[in-house]
C-alpha cells in the first residue's frame, strides 16, 4: 500500500487512468459477486482528475495525503454526497444525501478515491448479508459462492478479498457486522470503541451501539483507514474527545509483557475445526512471548445475545420511524391520511427482518413491557461492562473465535429460524454492547474456508489490538 500511494505520489502511476482501471475491474467483480449496491463511477473520476491536477503541478497538498489514490468502498449505510445511499433497503431508493458523513469527508481529504457503496443486510439487520432490502442482490463468499459472505457489511468483506486493486472498506458494526463478515472472507476487521470514530452521515440502526470501522486484506491497511477516520467531530456529541493515534506505527511496536484471556465459554458447541484453528493461533501467540490464561466470562456469553437483541430492536424500531415516504427516499401516491400513507408506503418496501424488528422493538418499549425488558437490558449491560473492566485489569486483551460455525451455504441459511440466526452473534455483540473495540484476525483455513479469530481490547486500546494482531500478518 505504501509502495503504491508513493508511486501515485510520484506521478509514476497515472492516478485517473489508474482510477478508470478499477472501475471496470470493479464492475467485472460486481457481476460475479455482488459486492454493490452501486458504482460511484462519476465520482470516482472525478476525484482522480482533481488529483491528478494537483500531482502535475506539484502541489504542497500533495505530499501529506495518506490516502492518495486509495479506492474506498463505503458500506451502502454510510452517506456520500450525491451518490445513492440506502442502507440496503427499499424504502431509500432513490436518496442521495445532499452532504458526506464525516468519515467520507475526512476520508477524501486524504486522497481516497470513492469506488461505491456495498451491499449490506436491510439497514444492518442480519449475520450474513441475505437479509437484503426488496430488489436488492445477495453478496457471495469470495471462497465459495454458494455460501455467505457473513452480514452485515457483507459486500465490504467480501470485495476486501476479492479486490487485487490496493483497496480498504468502510464497514459499519451494531452487533458484529464487521469482524463476522472479515472472519467469512478471510479479512481483517477492526470495530473501533464506541465514540472513536465520528458516525455523523450514518443512516442509523441503533444508536447507543452503531460504530464505524474499517476491512482491509491487511492489518496494515486496516490500521491507516482507522487513523484517517478516527476522533472527535463537532457534528456527533458521542465522539470522544481524545487525541488520534498512529494505528499503522503500533504494528511494529515490539510486544513486551502482554497477557492474554482465553474465554472458556466461547468453546461450547462449535465447530471443532474452529477450534483447531484457534488453538494453533493461541500457540502463535504463546510463541512470540504472549502469556496466555483460560477465562472466564459467563455474564457476556449467556447474556450478551437477549441483552443486545432487546437494545438493538428497541433502538432500531424508532430510528425506522422517519422513514414515512416523505422525507427520503422512496414515495408514492398521496391517498388517505397519514397513518394510512405512512402505512403503505412501510409496508411496500421495507422487508421481512425489518418489519420483524420493528414490532420486536416496539414490544420491548411499550409502556408495560419497557420495565421488564428495555430496561432490564440496560441494567445487564452495564454489569456486561463491568465483567469485562474486572478482566482489563489483568489482561491486554481477551480471545475467542469470531463465529461458531464456518461460512454457511444459503440453502443452510434458509433453514435456521430467527432465533438460530441470532445465535450466530454469539461472540460477537458482547463488545458492541459494551462498546469495547474489537478485530478479527484471520488465522487459517478448513475446507477451503476462512476461520477467524475475535481479539477485544479496553477501551481506546486499538492500538493493542493492531499490535497483537500483526502477528499474523
Ligand atoms: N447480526 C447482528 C444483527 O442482526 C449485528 C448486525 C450489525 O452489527 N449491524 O443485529
Amino acid at each position: 500500500m505504501q509502495d503504491f500511494i508513493q508511486k501515485i505520489k510520484n506521478n509514476e502511476i497515472d492516478i485517473v487512468e489508474h482510477t478508470h482501471k478499477i472501475i471496470k475491474e470493479s464492475k467485472k467483480i460486481n457481476k460475479e459477486y455482488n459486492y454493490f449496491n452501486t458504482i460511484s463511477e462519476d465520482l470516482a473520476l472525478e476525484q482522480a482528475k482533481e488529483l491528478h491536477k494537483k500531482i502535475k503541478n506539484n502541489d504542497k497538498e500533495i505530499k501529506n495525503k495518506k490516502l492518495l489514490g486509495v479506492a474506498v468502498s463505503v458500506k451502502d449505510n454510510i452517506c456520500v454526497k450525491n451518490v445513492e445511499s440506502t442502507a440496503g433497503s427499499r424504502i431509500l431508493k432513490g436518496y442521495k444525501p445532499l452532504f458526506d458523513a464525516t468519515v467520507i469527508k475526512k476520508a477524501k481529504e486524504q486522497g481516497a478515491i470513492i469506488i461505491g457503496k456495498t451491499a449490506q443486510d436491510e439497514f444492518g439487520f442480519g449475520s450474513f448479508s441475505v437479509n437484503v432490502g426488496l430488489g436488492f442482490k445477495i453478496p457471495k463468499n469470495p471462497f465459495d459462492k454458494q455460501r455467505a459472505c457473513g452480514g452485515s457489511s457483507g459486500g465490504a468483506a467480501g470485495l476486501s478479498q476479492v479486490a487485487e486493486f490496493p483497496h480498504i472498506a468502510l464497514g459499519e458494526s451494531t452487533g458484529g457486522s464487521i469482524v463476522e463478515p472479515a472472519s467469512f472472507c478471510g479479512v481483517f476487521g477492526l470495530c473501533p470503541t464506541y465514540g472513536r470514530v465520528s458516525r455523523y452521515g450514518l443512516i442509523d440502526y441503533a444508536n447507543s451501539l452503531d460504530k464505524i470501522g474499517p476491512l482491509g486484506k491487511n492489518l496494515y491497511d486496516s490500521a491507516l483507514l482507522l487513523e484517517t477516520i478516527s476522533g472527535f467531530d463537532n457534528n456527533e456529541s458521542t465522539t470522544i474527545n481524545k487525541p488520534t493515534e498512529n494505528y499503522t506505527k503500533s504494528i511494529s511496536n515490539k510486544i513486551k509483557n502482554m497477557k492474554i484471556g482465553i474465554i472458556k465459554e466461547s468453546f461450547k458447541d462449535i465447530d471443532k475445526k474452529i477450534e483447531k484453528n484457534i488453538g494453533n493461533a493461541i500457540k502463535t501467540l504463546e510463541e512470540s512471548g504472549i502469556k496466555t490464561q483460560e477465562i472466564s466470562l459467563k455474564l457476556p456469553v449467556e447474556h450478551g445475545l437477549s441483552t443486545y437483541y432487546i437494545l438493538a430492536t428497541s433502538e432500531a424500531s424508532t430510528s425506522l420511524a422517519k422513514y414515512c415516504g416523505m422525507r427520503y427516499g422512496i414515495s408514492d401516491k398521496l391517498e388517505g391520511n397519514f397513518n394510512e400513507y405512512f402505512t403503505k408506503v412501510r409496508s411496500h418496501n421495507l422487508g421481512q427482518e425489518a418489519k420483524r424488528r420493528i414490532i420486536l422493538g416496539t414490544f420491548a418499549r411499550m409502556s408495560g413491557y419497557r420495565d421488564a425488558y428495555y430496561i432490564k437490558a440496560t441494567k445487564v449491560r452495564t454489569k456486561i461492562v463491568n465483567e469485562y473492566k474486572k478482566m482489563f485489569r489483568k489482561f491486554d486483551a481477551l480471545i475467542s473465535p469470531t463465529a461458531p460455525i464456518l461460512p454457511p451455504k444459503f440453502s443452510e441459511i434458509e433453514k435456521l429460524s430467527p432465533l438460530q440466526n441470532y445465535m450466530m452473534d454469539i461472540m460477537t455483540v458482547s463488545p458492541n454492547v459494551a462498546g469495547l473495540p474489537h478485530l478479527n484476525v484471520p488465522v487459517g483455513f478448513e475446507n477451503k474456508l476462512p476461520v477467524g479469530m475475535l481479539m477485544t481490547a479496553d477501551h481506546l486500546q486499538e492500538s493493542k489490538l493492531i499490535q497483537l494482531g500483526s502477528v499474523f500478518q
